[in-house]
């Protein structure tokens, strides 16, 4: 539990109780301060060009690489997260940082656009131009990889990040900023600014270009309410309710082992995390079986960590008794599971859709499974919910079909999770899963402003935007436009 003291954030291990990180604290005069020196940190950044921050953010890159195990060990302190998954989760930032890095030029640089009738004797050109300055608001639970995906298309696109990491993981945030200043001395490029909720909104009014927000939807829809005062763009990647759906040709234990990862990584507090399972009629007993059997084998303090937050451990409770009173069965776990920090893998069925258990986010290793007809009640179900940001299905014939019948917005087709392993595709949501795109070129795009130019390269065939074309001139446009889209196809 972070607490502060002579005004220092102290975060702390949630397995072991001992100090993690130590940080100063920030407030509104410091959050200002900050993004004052980003605007003239970020003017220089964006004068290096694509090939200058290229250069530096692959330097960064190799030097995430180079000193993984203390980022991985650092992570494991703050959020009890086991190694080898503070390892996968460095792994996958750094893939985004390399693919940023070498793509920022082509999707967001210069280039010509084709002309039109009207505007014909005009060139068009467009280019992203950078927002000064980027807001970054990230959580707890996955302190790598969360922030570095918007942080990343955000300086690889020009701008400056203030980043304001979740009071649990303070020294992470700490740490990812250091090494950056380490490969770009000359300016503070990338800053963080520690504190409580109050410290993001300050970020939130601090008169940064963008604002981008990883959390709750609680959180987010304040983030938004905040940002909306200075008519601030932000990127809201909120909380989930993920469903995997197992359709009857599925291969049950391959989706067995999917689900268990799917939904007991980071002992669940994984926002893409697969909380609910919708299993077709004949391989349900099987699946369920397979799920049990190998999700049994997890352990406490090796494959599960400990419940990052400790009132967290209170929501997880919670919708466990919730689920056992609504007429649910624990085949794993149950009412015991929860021994703080810990909670022991659950696995819940027969739990009503009305259930909490199905309807709010857990962030639990627990997950339900429900028995349906077919993937057409599957898909219903997995849709009802105000929700939507990833899902997974397994199934050969239909697979991609239920997939994009998925009102989310990402979906896994025979495991779980991996999309947001691929640098090159958008990550984000619907819904109360919130709105806008990290990863991908949709994620580099997210942070630079369209630019459009023409320029006029010679006089007016058909001239049009001008008081002084003339009557036979209007004549010649009607009949250009006729043949040129009169015929209808
Ligand atoms: P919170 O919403 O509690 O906090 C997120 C961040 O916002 C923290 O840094 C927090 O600071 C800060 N904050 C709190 N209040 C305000 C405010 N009023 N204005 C601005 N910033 C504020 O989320 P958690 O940290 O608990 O993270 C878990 C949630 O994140 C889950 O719902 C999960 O699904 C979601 N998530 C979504 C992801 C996605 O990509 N869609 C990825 C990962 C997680 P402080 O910690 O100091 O309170």
């Amino acid at each position: 539990m972070p607490v502060v003291e002579d005004g220092f954030l102290v975060s702390t291990s949630p397995a072991t109780g001992v100090e993690a990180g130590r940080v100063p604290i920030s407030d509104g005069k410091g959050v200002e301060a900050a993004v004052e020196r980003a605007r003239t940190a970020g003017a220089w950044w964006a004068g290096l060009n694509f090939d200058g921050r290229r250069t530096r953010l692959l330097r960064w890159r190799a030097l995430l690489a180079e000193r993984i195990e203390e980022l991985a060990t650092l992570t494991h302190a703050e959020t009890g997260k086991p190694l080898a998954d503070a390892i996968v989760e460095a792994t996958a930032a750094i893939e985004h940082i390399d693919w940023a890095a070498r793509n920022a030029k082509r999707v967001l640089g210069p280039r010509r656009m084709r002309t039109r009738l009207l505007v014909a004797e005009h060139s068009g050109h467009l280019e992203y131009q950078p927002y000064g300055v980027v807001g970054v608001i990230g959580p707890w639970n996955y302190p790598i990889l969360t922030p570095l995906g918007p942080i990343s298309g955000a300086l690889a696109a020009g701008n400056a990040v203030v980043l304001k990491p979740s009071e649990y993981t303070p020294a992470v945030g700490q740490w990812l900023a250091d090494t950056f200043a380490e490969i770009v001395p000359e300016e503070p490029v990338f800053q963080v600014v520690h504190g409580l909720g109050d410290v993001g909104a300050a970020l939130c009014r601090s008169g940064v270009g963008k604002v981008s927000f990883t959390g709750s939807t609680a959180t987010a829809k304040k983030v938004m309410a905040a940002c909306a005062e200075t008519l601030t763009p932000v990127v809201l990647e909120a909380g989930g309710k993920d469903a995997l759906i197992v359709d009857a040709d599925a291969d049950v234990n391959a989706a067995a082992e999917a689900a268990v990862w799917g939904s007991m990584t980071n002992a669940g507090q994984t926002c893409i995390g697969i909380e609910r399972v919708y299993a077709v009629a004949p391989v349900y007993d099987a699946f369920v079986a397979a799920v049990v059997e190998k999700a049994g084998k997890l352990r406490l303090g090796e494959e599960i960590g400990p419940i990052t937050m400790p009132g967290q451990v209170d929501v997880i409770r919670r919708h466990i008794d919730d689920a056992l009173a609504d007429g649910g069965r624990a085949l794993l776990g149950g009412a015991g599971a929860v021994q703080p920090p810990n909670v022991a893998p659950t696995v819940l069925v027969d739990v009503p859709e009305s259930s909490a258990a199905i309807r709010e986010e857990t962030f639990g290793p627990t997950v339900t499974i429900t028995k349906v007809a077919d993937a057409e009640e599957a898909i219903s179900r997995a849709n009802a919910l105000p929700y939507g940001l990833g899902g997974a299905v397994f199934g050969k014939a239909n697979g991609i079909r239920i997939a994009r019948r998925l009102h989310t917005g990402m979906v896994a087709v025979n495991s779980t999770l991996s999309f947001v392993g691929m640098a090159t595709l958008p990550f984000g949501g619907v819904g109360d899963s919130g709105f806008g795109r990290i990863h991908g070129e949709d994620g580099l795009r997210e942070f630079g402003r369209a630019k459009s130019i023409t320029v006029r390269r010679g006089p007016s065939l058909l001239p049009a935007m001008t008081f002084e074309r003339t009557p036979a001139q209007v004549g010649r446009i009607v009949k250009a436009v006729k043949l040129l889209y009169g015929r209808r196809p």
